[in-house]
């Protein structure tokens, strides 16, 4: 299923399940980055498939990447 957003279904999606605030406010596609504001205050780019996905939901500071590269 491959639904296309549109970024008041993302705003929503991140209200709903996560603590960020979505920043951008237009969405061109999946493989956009996204701009949001964590509950710490941090700004940080993710695009929608890995916030969503891969439940990469905060900044890297609350939220280390994984060590794989
Ligand atoms: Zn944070």
């Amino acid at each position: 299923m491959n639904k296309r957003w549109t970024i008041n279904e993302i705003k929503t999606f991140v209200e709903n399940n996560s603590e960020s605030t979505l920043l951008t406010t237009e969405y061109t596609g999946f493989s956009q980055k996204l701009q949001f504001r964590c509950a710490c205050g941090n700004l940080f780019e993710k695009n929608f498939t890995k916030f969503k996905n891969k439940h990469q939901r905060k900044c890297d500071v609350c939220q280390p990447p994984k060590a794989s590269r």
